[in-house]
């Protein structure tokens, strides 16, 4: 089991559920139940030739296939490794031979001692495995094998892999991954089509790195580009723009709001995501965590 603290930022939009800010571990107890893992279905879809997503409970999982084996994008919970792997197989040789965490939340790194028992080795960026091993209940066997601090290249199966680092933006330990011939970004959850943008600033998360990732990941998309985000449908770079967009004009209002001494509270209260709200898809979503998210970093002196 990972920390609380490191598990429940992902899970609870992906039950739908609002948590208010979570800067601080303290508000752990917010976690919501775990889900009934027993009933929860794996969807394979097939974006490209050789490559396909997985979904279940937590992030989506990309797999590229073919003679050299599995190449995988995160794993959701541990508990789910077992059907997962299953759906893995049915579209593979079962040859597990990579995984890469796009973060470090529970609902994409919690499979991944299983896959790595597997055969799978492990990358991530060195400052996710970091928060990894001093997770509670970490152990040798399910931690990153491979470390990175720069962009990696793999060749597979006749594609081109690149990882390529996306500093302090969900997180500190983010990953972008391009799958050159497919035309395929897995963005994890510094881009998200399912609710809104989450900062997770206790892990190391900003604003900044948040807007530099979007950047970044429509400079490299074109127009058929195939963007798979952490939570969400798959989508095209005009989402993505539109997402920047948006967060650059909640993060003005929220700015101009704490110019006049407005406290937390008073910017909640004046519910500067409404005219988004009913755009942004998500059961139970609304702006609040991700306007306290931003009052927390641009309340903060730089
Ligand atoms: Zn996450």
């Amino acid at each position: 089991m990972r920390t609380a603290a490191i598990r429940f930022s992902c899970l609870a939009l992906a039950a739908g559920a609002v948590l208010a800010v979570q800067a601080q571990p303290a508000n752990r107890g917010a976690a919501p139940a775990q889900p009934d893992y027993s009933k929860v279905e794996i969807k394979t879809t097939q974006v490209a030739p050789n490559f396909y997503t997985l979904d279940g409970q937590g992030g989506t999982i990309g797999i590229l296939v073919g003679p050299d084996g599995v190449f995988q994008v995160d794993a959701q919970f541990a508990p789910l490794s077992e059907k997962i792997a299953t759906a893995i197989r049915a579209v593979s040789n079962g040859r597990f031979r990579f995984l890469v965490n796009t973060h470090v939340h529970g609902d994409h790194t919690g499979g991944d001692e299983n896959f790595a028992k597997l055969g799978a080795t492990i990358l991530a960026r060195t400052e996710l495995r970091e928060r990894l091993a001093q997770a509670a209940g970490a152990t040798p066997a399910g931690l990153p094998m491979v470390t990175y601090d720069g962009p990696v290249t793999l060749h597979m199966n006749g594609e081109t892999i690149e990882l390529i680092p996306i500093p302090h933006a969900h997180t500190d330990g983010d990953t972008l991954v391009h799958f050159v011939n497919a035309d395929v970004l897995m963005t994890g959850d510094y881009y998200r089509s399912l609710g809104y943008p989450n900062i997770d600033r206790a892990n190391g998360g900003s604003l900044d790195g948040m807007l530099r990732g979007l950047a970044r990941t429509i400079a490299m998309a074109g127009p058929n580009t195939k963007i798979i985000p952490g939570h969400g449908a798959m989508v095209d770079r005009n989402a993505v723009a539109a997402q920047r967009d948006m967060m650059l004009v909640i993060r003005d209002r929220v700015a101009k709001l704490i110019q006049q001494g407005k406290t937390q509270e008073e910017v909640l209260a004046a519910k500067v995501t409404a005219d988004y709200d009913s755009k942004v898809t998500g059961v139970g979503t609304t702006g609040d965590r991700f306007i306290g998210q931003l009052y927390a970093e641009l309340k903060t002196p730089k």
